[in-house]
């Protein structure tokens, strides 16, 4: 039997990881670059094999294209959110619900006076 206490780092050093880590600090990126060697050549064949390069398209272009994409989408859910949630406030008052969190204006408690 060859178990260990430790697991070992998934780029295949064979070195041990402590608990709940998958990689000796650093061999995530060795693991990277062993695989778009062995697979693309280099980096830049990594990127032509994708499509981008310079007569391709732009890598930086594509990510931060898909980050605004993804920042419109937060935004649109919580307008989404807080849109159902006016609604809800509307349709509250429409029932005839009060909502005590202010008071009307110029009816509040301090009108009252004492006359001397
Ligand atoms: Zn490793």
């Amino acid at each position: 039997m060859n178990a260990s206490d430790h697991a070992k780092c998934l780029c295949g050093c064979d070195q041990a990881v402590s608990k709940g880590r998958l990689f000796v600090p650093g061999h995530d990126r060795r693991a990277a670059a062993m695989l778009i060697r062995m697979r693309h050549g280099s980096i830049a064949g990594f990127l032509a094999d994708y499509g981008y390069g310079r007569d391709g398209k732009s890598l930086k272009a594509d990510f931060l294209r898909l980050q605004s994409d993804r920042a419109l989408r937060e935004h649109q859910e919580l307008e989404a959110k807080s849109a159902a949630i006016e609604a809800e406030l509307a349709k509250g008052k429409q029932d005839g619900v009060t909502w005590t969190t202010s008071t009307p204006a110029g009816k509040g408690p301090r009108g009252e006076r004492t006359s001397s």
